[in-house]
């Protein structure tokens, strides 16, 4: 089984183009928002229960109603909560399936709020990605059609990297890239190392 090694960090920091990049090495990456999104889409069970929950507006069609839910959740803490107690089992069973799979040294997986929700004491190691607030809403600003609010309210939803980086085993402040992809290769190679000499 490979060494799973949790990837995560607040909006904007980078973790989505850090995860491309060991991708580009070889190494499998589990995006679980991307899986999530997915499964909302796909699980016959996942759907039943977000219609049970937030009612048949959920999906159109047979097509998730993201934009409905998303408003939902947006004003209602509760709902929120509600909701990720239902798609977070499914996106477990569905990592643990797909981790038995691969054929690695070790394995990535892309979790936004991997501490907050407990998911890193399921990680062999954790690589946090960090960059300054204002740097990251730089960045979404630029990406996304989000507001300042939006953006602001999610970050307030997330731990602080001062709160992050001492439980992190490998941290990368990511500002410029060219230093970024020097910490990425070098934490590859140690991981490879690493598991080599414990004989995986
Ligand atoms: P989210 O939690 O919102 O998914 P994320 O942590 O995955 O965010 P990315 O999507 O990887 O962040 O990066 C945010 C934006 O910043 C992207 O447009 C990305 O290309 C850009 N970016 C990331 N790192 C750098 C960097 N070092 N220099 C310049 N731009 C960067």
């Amino acid at each position: 089984m490979p060494k799973i090694i949790g990837l995560t960090g607040g909006i904007g920091s980078g973790k989505s183009k850090v995860a491309l990049r060991f991708s580009a090495l070889g190494i499998p990456c589990y995006i679980a928002d991307d899986r999530a999104k997915d499964l909302m889409k796909t699980s016959a069970d996942l759907k039943e229960a977000v219609c049970k929950l937030f009612g048949p507006e959920s999906y159109s069609g047979g097509v998730l109603n993201r934009p409905y839910i998303a408003r939902v959740v947006f004003k209602d803490a509760t709902a929120l909560a509600q909701l990720n107690a239902l798609v977070h089992p499914v996106v477990a069973q569905d990592f643990q399936n797909w981790v038995a799979k691969q054929d690695a040294p070790y394995v990535i997986k892309e979790v936004a709020i991997l501490f907050e929700n407990g998911g890193s004491k399921l990680c062999d190691s954790v690589l946090l990605i960090t960059a300054p607030e204002a740097v990251r809403l730089d960045r979404v600003l630029a990406r996304d059609k989000s507001s300042v609010e939006a953006i602001q309210d999610r970050m307030s939803k997330q731990w602080s990297d001062e709160r992050k980086i001492p439980l992190a085993d490998y941290h990368i402040e990511n500002l410029e890239w060219e230093d970024t992809l020097l910490k990425i290769d070098a934490i590859h190679q140690e991981l490879i190392q690493n598991t080599r000499t414990k004989g995986n």
